[in-house]
């Protein structure tokens, strides 16, 4: 199901034509999302409540999950050769989809969802939504990495910029990155580029949604509607 407009989708539904919808409308029977509607233009998602003469007519539910993904799994719905994400689930559904990925030997909070307007707003540079990440390093950091990190990488490959990113140090080998962006492979490529070598990457947050510390390597549980909100 994807998105429709208003007269289309009751003439779907209640099997009229479109036309027959008008007089529907214009008398305030239906209602969408909690309002009498008289528009027949209006948009509704899978997600819309939608009420003809107070009876719902459909309702598909959002779901919102966060994972504390293992290492040695895959970020996708599925792969010929590894384990993924899916795999892990109690109850995985087929509309499930990732709005972001982890490299196979990442850990940390990853995100599923079946919301496609969520997932695309998330991934939106323009939104520029922050993913934090702890990093260890096979070699000690140094503040010209802080600088780099803070001044952007050129990839010639792609010819792009990394925006620029937090590099904070808290070990001697260990650090926390910000990145408002995610480019393939970013954060192992930009320390390659440093001299450096990512030994272990997990991350901690996207945006204000943080990785629930209660949650064990491999579980997984439905975000709360605070939760849903704290990405943005
Ligand atoms: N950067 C990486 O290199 N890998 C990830 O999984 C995430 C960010």
């Amino acid at each position: 199901g994807s998105r429709t407009r208003l007269d289309r989708f009751l003439s779907q539904q209640l099997g009229i034509s479109r036309k027959a919808t008008r007089p529907l409308l214009a008398a305030g029977r239906v209602w969408l999302d909690g309002e009498p509607v008289s528009d027949r233009q209006r948009v509704v998602t899978p997600f819309s409540r939608v009420n003809v003469d107070g009876r719902l007519l459909q309702q598909r539910e959002r779901r919102y999950l966060m994972l504390n993904k293992p290492a040695g799994v895959v970020s996708a719905t599925r792969d010929d050769r590894h384990p993924t994400v899916m795999d892990l689930l109690d109850e995985p559904a087929a509309d499930l989809h990732l709005p972001g990925r982890l490299d196979y030997h990442t850990t940390g909070l990853l995100l599923l969802t079946n919301d496609g307007d969520w997932s695309r707003r998330l991934s939106d540079p323009r939104e520029g939504v922050s993913k934090r990440y702890r990093v260890w390093l096979e070699k000690p950091l140094t503040q010209a990495d802080v600088q780099m990190f803070a001044d952007g990488i050129h990839f010639p490959y792609e010819n792009i910029t990394t925006r620029p990113a937090q590099l904070q140090i808290t070990a001697e080998c260990e650090a926390l990155v910000v990145l408002c962006e995610g480019r393939y492979h970013q954060i192992k490529r930009m320390f390659g580029r440093c001299g450096n070598r990512v030994v272990g990457l997990e991350r901690l947050a996207i945006g204000g949604l943080w990785l629930d510390p209660q949650l064990a390597r491999g579980e997984s549980r439905a975000l709360t509607a605070q939760e849903v909100q704290a990405v943005f």
